[in-house]
């Protein structure tokens, strides 16, 4: 990754290298922070554009509460921070990764009182998640070992520090066997996602997915593609879906903010179709980055444009960068 001039932290722009948190921090220790993956896009009809950000700051305030975390700032505020963060770093495509986490206070679990809740956000370019030709030719997925969460363990719902230990288990297991990414199980034994993707399947056109209940991270690429996909005439069925299911698909594709939609080349070692991205994953990715060059109507209101006066309302009170 390709470090940027400023971060976003406690509400002051400070430079990259001093964004830092001490070592006793309750979420260093306990996982205790919840987080976004946000991109803006350099479009053509809006120019430096934040794709979705209302649904974002909604998942991240959602996650938090799940939490019971007092979060220190309001969603206009949050709204006008991720605005500020790519201006001062002068980026026109970024990804946006805002954390909120319980700080330093008191050691010990139970110390959550004592332990402020703090909130920053960075902003930086970066490529595609996945490796530059996956987007195009394609991953290799094994299924993985290690399940996701069971319902009445941990709230999968949540965009948690915590589960993602869950994903590293999947993605370190996965790339031992030489390949990209790991797909989980649910607890019942049900497909449920990868280790930071939705995972989508296609047979004869029809578009299926996983369910909420499926131990899944409410992926907003994943609403995105539900939606783009009707918009297609494609049917789509959010159900249950045996492991199987993806030896018998005709296309599997992976979604998610950082991954945008990648297709899946082979499953468990079996080719998935004819080996290349299908034509109902085309379809769908064209739709998707037409969003951003002009090819895809925005009917939607996704693209929330990075206001050029976002200067002026800096310098009329908002964060400017510290020192
Ligand atoms: N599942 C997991 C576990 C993830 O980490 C992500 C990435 N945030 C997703 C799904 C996809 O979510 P989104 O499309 O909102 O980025």
């Amino acid at each position: 990754m390709e470090p940027s001039a400023f971060i976003w932290h406690r509400g002051q722009l400070v430079p990259w290298h001093e964004a830092t948190v001490h070592v006793l921090a309750h979420g260093l220790h306990y996982g205790s922070s919840v987080f976004e993956g946000i991109r803006a896009y350099d479009t053509v009809t809006a120019g430096p554009a934040i794709f979705r950000l209302g649904a974002h700051l909604r998942r991240l305030q959602d996650s938090a509460r799940i939490y019971r975390f007092a979060m220190p700032y309001d969603g206009d505020e949050l709204r006008q921070a991720c605005f500020d963060v790519i201006r001062a770093n002068d980026l026109r495509a970024a990804y946006l990764r805002p954390i909120v986490y319980r700080g330093y206070g008191s050691l010990g679990v139970g110390a959550i009182e004592k332990c402020p809740v703090e909130v920053s956000i960075a902003a930086f370019k970066w490529g595609a998640y996945l490796g530059p030709e996956s987007l195009e030719r394609g991953v290799d997925v094994v299924v993985s070992s290690w399940r996701r969460v069971a319902p009445d363990t941990l709230p999968a719902m949540a965009k948690a520090g915590g589960n993602y230990l869950s994903g590293q288990l999947m993605g370190e297991e996965a790339r031992r066997q030489g390949c990209h990414e790991g797909i989980a199980l649910d607890a019942y034994g049900f497909l449920s996602e990868g280790a930071g993707e939705n995972l989508f399947l296609v047979r004869d056109e029809v578009v299926y997915t996983p369910p909420v209940a499926s131990a899944i991270l409410p992926g907003i690429t994943r609403d995105t593609i539900l939606t783009l996909a009707r918009h297609l005439g494609f049917a789509t069925r959010e159900e249950l879906l045996p492991r199987e299911a993806l030896y018998w698909a005709d296309e599997v594709f992976l979604c998610g903010t950082a991954a945008e939609i990648t297709p899946v080349r082979k499953v468990d070692g079996l080719v998935v179709g004819r080996g290349a991205r299908g034509p109902v994953t085309a379809r769908i990715q064209d739709a998707f980055f037409g969003l951003f060059d002009g090819r895809t109507e925005d009917r939607w209101a996704w693209l929330d444009a990075v206001p050029v006066e976002a200067a002026q309302a800096t310098a009329a009170g908002g964060a400017q960068p510290a020192g």
